[in-house]
């Protein structure tokens, strides 16, 4: 097909839920991809923050392959070698004791909630507890993830949320405290608010609500879908606060382009769940686990974590800089290779003009560009991507 036939035949029949650029990718390399006019991009988007290795990385490619060859599914009815491996990295990682392999980061917080849910009720006995989340938060598009979500504009036609849901401020202790009472069994929040806009947790609010938690025996749920995997410059975010959450929930870089996602929670409440009371078919199956123990690996030997701290800090550097020559650009806000450029104006047109000057970037929450390169970028590739930027926002002044 060609690149118009593509675009047309998508837009044919595919539901209409994305406004798509005009754009047709073929193929990737590094932090560059292609498309089907062989035109370069530059990618500080990394399909939203999922591809932390780049892209075509041999090691990563060749042990797919080779799970292919030897086997892809199995169901959960039986043991597989790389989901025991997975679940086993992937504990050492979180510094929790056990995971669920999901398909998606929705499911990841699906399974979280019903497992707060049934941690609680094991407790009480009661079926009508509550969820404390954050305005401005995003957990995902199915029923229970939607409904923690704090977007009302997401969830209006889709009415009536599950119940029992609490929206506070994030970053505000005082207004958390408030909604608390005896039915709270959980209260989740991203430890870097992504889609809402890169928001990064307060010190002070993620010790306050852990120390909360902690006084009314709620659960502390942290999504680290997005800001996890080492995207801060620590394999997880709450690391860099000294907090542990109760449950976390994983997955974009987890398998870096293979669907893998997971929950994992200390021992004590992992076990609330027993057979019977939450599944999946493909969840942890050899192929998406064997993307993420492949993960793992290049994680270790490319030393992900070192690039992060360094790249990430250069990046904010020049992203300030950035700040002090634009009027339009207000504030830089992030963590390592997750920030964002508050914009005083709809970053539509800059981020139009960034695709024609061949960078990807997305937008976040209000008038926000975001930026989640592959965690193996350098600082030429930032100092590019600067070059790239600036030509984008001349053309806006
Ligand atoms: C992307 C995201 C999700 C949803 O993950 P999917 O894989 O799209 O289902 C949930 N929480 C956060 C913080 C995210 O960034």
């Amino acid at each position: 097909m060609d690149t118009k036939t593509i675009i047309e035949t998508a837009e044919e029949h595919l539901i209409h839920t994305y406004n798509r650029y005009q754009i047709v990718l073929d193929k990737g390399d590094g932090v560059h991809l292609y498309d089907t006019d062989g035109k370069e991009y530059l990618d500080f988007g990394a399909g939203i923050a999922v591809f932390a290795l780049g892209y075509n990385n041999k090691e990563y490619n060749d042990a797919l392959k080779t799970q292919i060859d030897k086997l892809v599914h199995t169901s959960n009815y039986f043991y597989n070698e790389p989901a025991a491996k997975a679940a086993k990295m992937l504990t050492k990682a979180t510094g929790m004791d056990r995971v669920f392999f999901t398909n998606s980061g929705t499911e990841a917080v699906e399974g979280a909630i019903k497992l707060a849910k049934k941690y609680a009720y094991l407790k009480d006995g009661s079926t009508d507890h509550e969820i404390i989340a954050m305005e401005h938060s995003f957990h995902g598009r199915s029923m229970g993830a939607l409904a923690v979500t704090g977007n009302k504009h997401y969830q209006e036609a889709f009415g009536p949320m599950i119940p029992g849901i609490r929206f506070a401020q994030y970053n505000n202790l005082e207004s958390v405290k408030e909604l608390v009472n005896e039915k709270t069994c959980a209260i989740i929040f991203e430890t870097v608010q992504g889609e809402g806009g890169v928001y990064p947790a307060k010190k002070e609010f993620i010790e306050g609500v852990r120390k909360l938690c902690d006084e009314k025996g709620i659960l502390l749920i942290l999504d680290e879908i997005q800001c996890g995997m080492g995207r801060t410059g620590s394999m997880f975010a709450y690391q860099q606060y000294g907090v542990k959450p109760d449950i976390v929930t994983v997955a974009k870089a987890l398998g870096c382009g293979v669907p893998v996602g997971a929950f994992a929670a200390k021992d004590e409440v992992a076990k609330a769940l027993v057979p019977g009371d939450h599944g999946t078919t493909y969840g942890g199956n050899p192929l998406a686990c064997a993307a993420a123990v492949k993960v793992f690996e290049l994680f270790d030997s490319l030393k992900v974590l070192d690039n992060v701290k360094e790249v990430g800090a250069y990046l904010a550097s020049e992203l300030d800089k950035i700040v002090a020559e634009y009027d339009i650009a207000t504030e830089r806000r992030g963590m390592g290779l997750i920030q964002g450029l508050q914009l005083s104006v709809n970053p539509k047109d800059v981020i139009a003009n960034a695709l024609d000057n061949g960078l990807i970037l997305f937008s976040a929450g209000t008038n926000v560009i975001r930026f989640v390169p592959p965690l193996v970028i350098t600082k030429a590739d930032v100092d590019e991507m600067i070059v790239r930027l600036k030509k984008s926002l001349d053309s806006c002044r």
